[in-house]
C-alpha cells in the first residue's frame, strides 16, 4: 500500500526526499494558498509521479486553495486541470512528470511565479540561502555547486547536491558516485533518496 497521500505529502518524511525545485513549490504553495499554473503542472506532475492518485491530489490541491477562496471557485477554476493530468479530462492523455530538461527548456518563472530549476533561476545569494537550509554550509562545497550554475550546469549541481546531502547513506551502502547515479530528473531525485533511506 502507498503511503503517498494528501496528508502523507505534507510532512517533513515525504518532503525531505523532494529535489529542490518540488521543495520550493510546496513551500510557496503552503505560504500563498496559491500556485500560478505552470507551478501547478510542474508540482502537480511531480506529485503524481511519486504516487499521488487523482482523488488525493483534489484533496491537496482543494485544502491548500481554500484557505484563500471558496470550493466553489476550486472546483470551477481548478478541478478539470488536475483531472485533466491524469488523463480523465479532454483528450485523456495520461501525463507524464517533467524531467529536468523540460522544465528547463520552459520560460523562466516572472514574478510570483515558483516552477523552474532554482539552479538555473535563483539569486546566486538566495541558492546560497536554500543550500544553506539545506544543511551544505561548507564553502568549498558551496563553490562547487556554483561553479556548476556558472557552466549551466543545472543538473550536475542537482546532482552534487543530492550527493553531498545524502553522503551518510552512499557511504554505508558503499555506492560509487559513477556517471550512471546523474539526475536528470525531480521524481529520480525522490526515489533514489527514498531507496537509501530504506
Ligand atoms: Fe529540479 Fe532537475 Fe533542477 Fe534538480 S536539476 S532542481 S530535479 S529541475
Amino acid at each position: 500500500v502507498s503511503d503517498i497521500n494528501h496528508q502523507s505529502i505534507q510532512t517533513p518524511t515525504i518532503i525531505q526526499h523532494y529535489p529542490l525545485c518540488s521543495k520550493i513549490l510546496q513551500q510557496n504553495l503552503s505560504l500563498n494558498s496559491h500556485l500560478k499554473y505552470a507551478g501547478r503542472q510542474q508540482l502537480g506532475l511531480f506529485l503524481k509521479g511519486i504516487g499521488l492518485n487523482v482523488d488525493e491530489a483534489l484533496k491537496f490541491w482543494s485544502i491548500q486553495f481554500t484557505k484563500k477562496i471558496s470550493m466553489e471557485k476550486f472546483n470551477k477554476d481548478y478541478k478539470y486541470n488536475i483531472r485533466h493530468n491524469y488523463g480523465l479530462e479532454g483528450a485523456r492523455i495520461n501525463y507524464k512528470p517533467w524531467d529536468c530538461a523540460t522544465i528547463l527548456s520552459k520560460p523562466k518563472p516572472g514574478k510570483g511565479e515558483f516552477h523552474g530549476c532554482p539552479y538555473r533561476d535563483l539569486s546566486v545569494d538566495n541558492l546560497i540561502t536554500n543550500l544553506n537550509e539545506l544543511g551544505i554550509e561548507d564553502q568549498h562545497q558551496i563553490n562547487e555547486i556554483i561553479d556548476d550554475v556558472g557552466k549551466r550546469d543545472y543538473t550536475i549541481a542537482c546532482t552534487r547536491v543530492f550527493e553531498i546531502t545524502h553522503a551518510k547513506q552512499l557511504n554505508q551502502q558503499q555506492q560509487k558516485v559513477a556517471e550512471g547515479m546523474h539526475i536528470n530528473h525531480p521524481n529520480l531525485y525522490f526515489d533514489r533518496s527514498r531507496q537509501l533511506e530504506r
